[in-house]
């Protein structure tokens, strides 16, 4: 099949490579030059494991094409993918400027019948607007589908080749029959595609966001709860995630939830009830509850030295939002790093991925290391923010050598307590007794 991808982030390139690395010719465009210079030289603007692969060997075989011509992508195609930004407007709910842009131009340079794929996570409603919005150029017949995407940064690859299941919202048999076909490699392990009406598919997406930074923020209270009162996250984490009903994912107490999506989708779905005079008070409290989590990590690095933060240094790894990617919106580091340069302390950060994007946000107010060691110089404590598996079983004779004196703030419960008592480690982590 000839497909095009329009936007080519996160999502959009690793769509178009996974749709190439099924056979499929696959033209994926963007308005950002740069990004697409380098990506014809195989130059990823993300990192993202096993990524890189695909985009070089189906360039090579010439099924997958990098251009900024839009013209060029949608004329061949019979299945164009919207997979640009949604970003949140000042209200909360999701910007779909771009969005439909986006379908007006493919209203435009269309040359066949086609079916036009939302990607991009879209509020209830969002379709008939794009239907319009291609209508008003569109020569040909075109149908729509709302397949919204569930991969995780950091194993998106993975997540795309062997999605737990595909959702298409479609309006038409022949976008269910196209969309069927498209994704019938992806799915033969017998995982469900599961078909519905495209509003429902639109929900979908803003449903399983919402359900699973439900479960964050509630681990995270539940967490400083038990702080107070001498109980162990962790061990209650067991305790209810062998519960069937339960399941063991997505209980980790933590900083705080980042990253592109969750924070956002939760905002625009709380927006959007709002609108209908439904208010989603569950989820207000899950957003409130995320905001003040971030905070705590500058607390417990604050409290642990004593009650001010003037004059000291602090090594911090971790950048990115959450391991295996070097993205870092919504990032809890910076909320910490924000804390603690406010507490007129200086900051070393390290992170195995993300250190450019965070230049790009943090400048030169940061010092940044090369590896996670050289960050502990001269340092007054670290702060783990980011669950690289590098982080995990350090030497820690070494980080104590390397600190001015052994503190530790461990965002990611990373450390035994029992083991960093034993090391002579001041140690403080999220829910769980210190040592
Ligand atoms: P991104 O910001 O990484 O990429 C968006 C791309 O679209 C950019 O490269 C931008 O230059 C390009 N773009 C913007 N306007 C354009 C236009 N008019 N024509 C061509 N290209 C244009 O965003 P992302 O993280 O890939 O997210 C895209 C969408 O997918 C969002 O709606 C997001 O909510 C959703 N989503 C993201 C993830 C994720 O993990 N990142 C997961 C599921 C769904």
């Amino acid at each position: 099949m000839n497909i095009s991808v329009i936007g080519t982030g996160y999502v959009g390139l690793v769509v178009g490579a996974c749709l190439a690395e099924t056979g499929n010719n696959v033209w994926c465009a963007d308005i950002d030059h740069k990004k697409i210079d380098g990506l014809k030289k195989n130059i990823l603007p993300i990192y993202e494991p096993g990524l890189e692969t695909l985009v070089e060997r189906n360039q090579s075989e010439q099924r997958l094409t990098f251009t900024t011509d839009l013209k060029e992508a949608i004329a061949p195609s019979e299945v164009v993918f919207i997979a640009v930004g949604t970003p949140p407007g000042e209200d909360g709910s999701a910007d779909l400027r771009y969005v439909l842009d986006v379908a007006t131009v493919i209203g435009r340079y269309m040359t066949r019948p086609t079916v036009v794929v939302t990607k991009s996570t879209v509020p209830v409603g969002s379709a008939r607007k794009v239907v319009a919005a291609v209508a008003k150029e569109a020569k040909f017949d075109f149908s729509v589908c709302s397949n919204p995407e569930f991969l995780k940064e950091g194993a998106a690859v993975e997540d795309f080749m062997r999605p737990d299941r595909v959702v298409l919202g479609v309006d038409s048999d022949r976008a269910r029959r196209v969309m069927m076909d498209l994704y019938a490699p992806f799915v033969r392990t017998g995982k469900p595609i599961i078909l519905m009406d495209v509003a429902s598919a639109e929900m979908t997406k803003y449903a399983a966001n919402g359900m699973l930074a439900t479960r964050i923020s509630f681990m995270n209270e539940l967490a400083n709860l038990c702080e107070a009162l001498g109980a162990n996250v962790d061990l209650v984490r067991k305790g209810i995630g062998s519960d069937s009903r339960i399941g063991q994912s997505f209980l980790f107490a933590g900083p705080g939830y980042g990253g592109s999506c969750f924070p956002k989708d939760v905002k625009a779905l709380v927006q959007t009830a709002i609108e209908c005079g439904l208010p989603l008070n569950v989820l207000k409290a899950v957003e409130a509850a995320n905001v003040r989590q971030k905070q705590v990590l500058a607390e417990k690095v604050k409290s642990a030295l004593g009650g001010d933060l003037s004059g000291r240094r602090i090594a911090v790894w971790g950048l990115a939002f959450k391991a295996g990617t070097d993205d870092m919106r919504e990032a809890p580091s910076l909320a910490l790093i924000e804390a603690l340069l406010a507490g007129r302390a200086s900051v070393c950060a390290h992170d195995p991925a993300a250190v450019d994007h965070a230049r790009a946000l943090l400048g030169n107010r940061i010092d940044y290391a090369e590896t996670n060691y050289e960050a502990l110089k001269d340092a007054d404590a670290l702060v783990v923010v980011t669950d690289w598996n590098e982080y995990r079983n350090p030497d820690f004779d070494r980080v104590k050598r390397t600190l001015k004196q052994p503190v530790i703030v461990d965002g990611r419960n990373l450390y035994d307590v029992e083991r960093m008592r034993e090391l002579g480690v001041r140690y403080y982590s999220i829910g769980r007794p210190s040592a």
